[in-house]
């Protein structure tokens, strides 16, 4: 039997929490019969359970966390909610496929937005939009493409200048940018910590509780988990790329570690040194290198940058520790003028990357089915594809379900050592593309 590598982030997320959030559900001990097991209580497991106990309330639902959901990568992301796709590509099909990928983000938003007002959650939930810019005027070309894409699918957008920039920002940083309205900033470790309190009576869920290895043989799935067993007819993976042991198929996905860092609240004093600015959130115009930047509604800058590889779901305190460094320098460069302002945390999540960028999604065994390949994105992706797939396995008839498979299927990968170089390899070369971008 093969056992599963736990993920582990050996740092904690500068996010503050509800108090709420930090009661914890049991560890699941003995045996437990399901109809159904979640395996991961990030946006996709949630999102996942959420619709499936909703679309049968005499379902009886598990869903287990190795961790809690306040600790997951859906905890410890840039709290952007995108509702729109980045690459639009040349061709009809291509154009038609964004405007799916658009669909289904916007509904992720929605379903997303129903819940926050439905239970209340305190997630710092604001219709910000986000600034998307370039530091180096080489870089001019792939902003103008994504300035194309906007054009292509008639969405609204102000270019903006160095100066115009430096007012709304505060930093003379950036040569050029976009602002796009419609992107959500949340405090994302309140909102999926929210949504996962907030499940229906039909589930139950225990945290604290990995699971080691599942056993497909006898029809259903035999999950091992450390105090006990839990039996389930269906199996949901939402463990995004993470545990790639558990899958009964071959791995369509690779788990890659991101890093952000967060300051202390400025004081009064700093922020006079500042224009006059509400919060706001910046992509890069290179993911890979370049910096999402973010100044909170409590006064604190974010940093996310760096990229490594993580196939195991392990980070150590030494990777922190660089990225910790890298993330000061940038700060440092971007606001000169607030020398004095320490990092307050550093912490790493992992993401899912695949090879043609499209998703890991639908039915993977007879009664095994997984939601995965967010590619970067998940906080609006993975609510719709977790919400989705629900309606799938259970064949709801949901036009959504056409828009998500227009989405296409990740290619095969190769396995370690071959997968191990060929990431190694096009981390080199985006990181060397976009090295004016840091
Ligand atoms: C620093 C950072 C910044 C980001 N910024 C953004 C952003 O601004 N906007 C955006 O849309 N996306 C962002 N992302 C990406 C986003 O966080 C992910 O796409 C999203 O979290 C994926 O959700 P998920 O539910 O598929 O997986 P995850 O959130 O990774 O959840 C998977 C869950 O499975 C559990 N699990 C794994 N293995 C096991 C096991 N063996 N047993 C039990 N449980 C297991 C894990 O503990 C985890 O809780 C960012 C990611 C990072 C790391």
């Amino acid at each position: 039997m093969k056992y599963a590598s736990v993920p582990f982030n050996q740092n904690q997320t500068g996010w503050s929490l509800n108090d709420e959030d930090y009661q914890q559900q049991p560890q699941l001990v003995g045996d437990i019969h399901a109809d159904w097991a979640v395996i991961g209580s990030g946006f996709a497991g949630v999102g996942f359970a959420r619709r499936l106990a909703s679309l049968n309330p005499d379902l009886k639902i598990v869903l287990i966390d190795s961790q809690t959901a306040a600790d997951s990568s859906s905890a410890r992301n840039s709290g952007f909610i995108i509702g729109l796709p980045h690459n639009i590509g040349s061709s009809t099909a291509e154009l038609k496929k964004a405007q799916d990928y658009r669909t289904l983000l916007q509904e992720g938003i929605r379903q997303l937005e129903e819940s926050v007002a439905a239970h209340r959650i305190d997630c710092e939930w604001e219709n910000a939009g986000k600034y998307h810019c370039q530091i180096d005027p080489s870089s001019a070309a792939i902003l103008k493409e994504y300035i194309d894409n906007l054009d292509t699918m008639q969405e609204p957008y102000q270019l903006l200048d160095s100066e115009a920039l430096y007012q709304k920002l505060g930093t003379r940083l950036y040569s050029k940018g976009i602002y796009t309205p419609g992107c959500i900033l949340v405090n994302p470790a309140k909102l999926i910590a929210g949504l996962a309190r907030h499940l229906p009576d039909n589930i139950t869920v225990y945290h604290h509780t990995p699971a080691l290895a599942i056993d497909y043989a006898s029809g259903s799935a035999r999950i091992t988990t450390l105090q006990g067993t839990l039996h389930a007819r269906n199996l949901m993976l939402a463990t995004n790329a993470l545990s790639r042991e558990l899958s009964p198929v071959t791995g369509r996905q690779a788990s890659m570690a991101t890093y952000a860092s967060i300051t202390e609240p400025l004081t009064a004093e700093q922020r006079g040194r500042l224009p006059e600015m509400t919060s706001w959130g910046l992509t890069p115009v290179n993911a890979i290198a370049g910096a999402t930047l973010r100044y909170t509604q409590d006064h604190r800058f974010l940093v996310r940058q760096h990229v490594d590889p993580a196939l195991k779901g392990w980070v150590g305190a030494g990777q922190t520790w660089n990225a910790a460094q890298q993330h000061l320098a940038i700060f440092r460069k971007a606001y000169p003028q607030l020398a004095d302002v320490p990092l307050a945390r550093t912490w790493s999540g992992t993401i899912s990357v695949t090879r043609n960028g499209a998703p890991v999604w639908g039915q993977l065994a007879p009664q095994v089915w997984t939601a995965g390949g967010c590619n970067g994105a998940g906080v609006s992706k993975q609510t719709i594809a977790g919400s989705l797939l629900a309606d799938y396995a259970l064949k709801q008839d949901n036009p959504l379900i056409a828009a998500m498979q227009s989405l296409g299927q990740a290619n095969y990968m190769p396995p370690s050592p071959f997968l191990d170089i060929g990431i190694a390899g096009a981390l080199w070369k985006e990181r060397y593309l976009g090295r004016k971008e840091i």
